[in-house]
């Protein structure tokens, strides 16, 4: 037998191992900022890789969920691989702690629920799945790399420079988002900067001493409207202040107010002229005599197909064809990792994960019947890649 039909007859016979397996993972919290939690789905995947016999490394992390990479070592000849293959994926989710308690894992009527069951906990389990099927049969073009990251949802701050540094040495990069309710893959993300600022104004009594007094919260309004007049649709760039807060008391003129930014884009020209405008509306003082201080907090650069983007996302249509599925390109203003990927150059298709939707809510779901064909899709794709001169 082939690698291919061996390796697609083991991955239809894996189902509940892969629901098992994807149980443990959902039902530990591990927020962005649950350290321990994010560390504890690690220990699941080094879990699972020891037992398969895939050697692991860890990059240990300070805030935020530590780096574990799993690599299947290359049977072909050595030199020749032309770099790696990456398959990557987060264990981080963006729900707080106690969730799992509120609402564990379960399965209804063939649709698993529970906080990052698709976003991506299904796309972690398809990654070691994957990876143990290439151990156990090789076949693969290049040494296959599974690279588990735990802080994406905040922007990767600490995730980043592993993953660009994994990004430069590889072939291409396969990022296990979920895929969406059409089945479709993802070919286009938009990208983003989160910024956060303050503006301190003067305190004094609103009702004895107004004059004195400089409101903070004043200028913040003013700026927001700025801010937001920035967005222009049919750019496709936006600009969303998602939190504020400020001031200290009704009867007290604003000492403080502070806000955050949410900058989405399209081009990767845009994102420099954008924070430059962002930057001129947070220095110039609407209210005279408050001062304000603007801080980058997180970026996801931009997906953008370049034409071997396009032949790798070409030959993973075909083989989901093969395995009994459609799929198609899509573009999206959600970012990912997979921007991180492709802006260093690296062919990178995203969203071949299991397929879900309404991630980062508590409807989130994942249709339990596609994790084996997104699984058998990814490792045809894989076994395509010399094929395709990738
Ligand atoms: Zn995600």
């Amino acid at each position: 037998m082939t690698s291919e039909s061996q390796i697609t007859a083991w991955l239809a016979t894996q189902h509940d191992a892969m629901i098992t397996l994807l149980r443990e993972m959902v039902d530990i919290d591990s927020g962005s900022y649950n350290k321990p939690g994010i560390d504890a789905v690690g220990a699941v995947v080094q879990r699972f890789m020891a037992a398969q016999g895939i050697p692991i490394q860890i990059t240990q992390q300070r805030n935020h969920g530590d780096t574990v990479r799993a690599v299947v070592p290359w049977d072909g000849p050595a030199g020749n691989a032309g770099g790696n293959i990456v398959l990557m994926g987060h264990r981080d989710t963006v729900f707080p702690d106690g969730e799992v308690s509120r609402r564990p894992f379960t399965i209804r009527d063939g649709i698993a629920y529970g906080p990052g069951v698709a976003d991506m906990k299904a796309g972690l389990v398809m990654n070691c799945f994957v990876l143990a099927a290439f151990h156990k049969f090789g076949g693969s073009p290049a040494p296959l790399v599974g690279l588990f990251t735990g802080d994406e949802e905040i922007g990767s701050p600490e995730g980043r420079a592993v993953i660009e540094a994994e990004a430069r040495r590889a072939r291409v990069v396969f990022n296990s988002e979920p895929g969406r309710v059409s089945g479709n893959v993802v070919t286009g993300r938009k990208g983003g900067v989160f910024s956060a600022f303050r503006i301190t104004g003067k305190a004094a009594h609103s009702g004895g001493n107004f004059s004195e007094g400089i409101s903070a919260i004043e200028e913040i309004a003013r700026k927001i409207q700025a801010i937001h007049a920035l967005t222009d649709l049919d750019r496709g760039i936006t600009l969303n202040v998602g939190l504020i807060s400020g001031g200290q008391s009704v009867n007290t003129v604003a000492p403080w107010a502070e806000a955050q930014i949410d900058l989405r884009y399209v081009e990767p020209g845009d994102r420099d002229d954008a924070m430059a405008r962002i930057a001129a509306i947070i220095e110039r003082s609407y209210v005279p005599g408050t001062k304000a201080e603007l801080t980058v907090k997180g970026e996801f650069l931009p997906l953008v197909q370049t034409p071997t983007a396009k032949r790798l996302f070409e030959i993973y249509v075909q083989a989901a064809a093969d395995t009994g599925f459609t799929t198609a390109g899509e573009f999206t203003g959600g970012c990912a990792d997979s921007g991180f990927t492709a802006g260093v150059g690296t062919p990178t298709i995203c969203a071949v994960g299991p397929v879900g939707g309404k991630a980062h809510s508590p409807d989130e779901f994942l249709r339990v019947e596609s994790l084996v064909p997104r699984a058998q899709a990814c490792a045809r794709a894989i076994l395509r890649l010399d094929q395709a001169g990738l």
